[in-house]
């Protein structure tokens, strides 16, 4: 695939909105960032990765900031366009953080996320109600087409249930009722409810700012 040239001072490319490109495959992803950059007032447009012709690299790092880096540094070197990624997942105290990074995968299929959610009620089957606290973390990265890289972090901080409930969103969502909610769980709350209290929504809601002001 050919780089994208940068826009020259003074070219027609500036009276267009900027390019960036989402490591992302999923189209929902796609419109959620889409949704924040919006409503933060940053006029771009997305493209995903798959337009590109990227291929997803391998998410090998032991953070969330690491493998969100991973990902938009290998989207900006491959399409010369400045790149955003994130990389997101669980974690909870009585696991020691678990399952963190290897959220996806947690029972040991990527995205089974039935047996994700049966493995972490059995891993919690002995911890008290108190005990269960919890919390979605998110990176977001930013990497330029020139190298500048920038990293911002969101947490919905909840705790874990045994008996799932809600036919929203996706992940752990059913077993998860975050603090800022109202006793509901994160699939009995609305896209938008959620979007407004998530841990995603917080990352590119700071990723957004840090468009506005000082990258490009
Ligand atoms: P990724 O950032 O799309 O790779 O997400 C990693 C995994 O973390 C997902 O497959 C889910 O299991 C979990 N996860 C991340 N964010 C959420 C969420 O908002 N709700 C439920 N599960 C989530």
């Amino acid at each position: 695939m050919n780089p994208a040239p940068r826009p020259t001072p003074g070219s027609d490319d500036n009276a267009r909105p900027r390019r960036i490109v989402v490591a992302t495959g999923n189209p929902h992803k796609l419109d959620e960032i889409r949704a924040v950059l919006a409503a933060a007032g940053v006029e771009v447009t997305l493209e995903s990765m798959r337009e590109h012709g990227v291929e997803a690299p391998p998410e090998d790092g032991e953070t969330f900031a690491a493998n969100a880096l991973i990902k938009a540094r290998a989207c900006a070197a491959a399409t010369g366009l400045d790149a955003v990624a994130d990389d997101s997942g669980l974690e909870v105290d009585a696991l020691d953080g678990a399952p963190g990074v290897h959220s996806a995968r947690y029972a040991g299929v990527h995205g089974d996320d039935a047996a994700n959610n049966a493995k972490l009620v059995a891993s919690l089957a002995d911890v008290p109600p108190a005990e269960r606290t919890a919390r979605f973390v998110c990176a977001a990265a930013l990497v330029t087409a020139d190298g500048a890289e920038h990293v911002e972090v969101g947490r919905m901080p909840g705790r874990i249930i045994d008996t799932p409930r809600g036919a929203h969103g996706f992940g752990y969502d059913p077993h998860f009722v975050a603090d800022a909610a109202d006793g509901r769980t994160n699939a009995e709350l609305s896209g938008a409810e959620k979007d407004a209290i998530s841990h995603r929504g917080a990352a590119f809601a700071a990723l957004a700012r840090r468009l506005t002001c000082d990258v490009g």
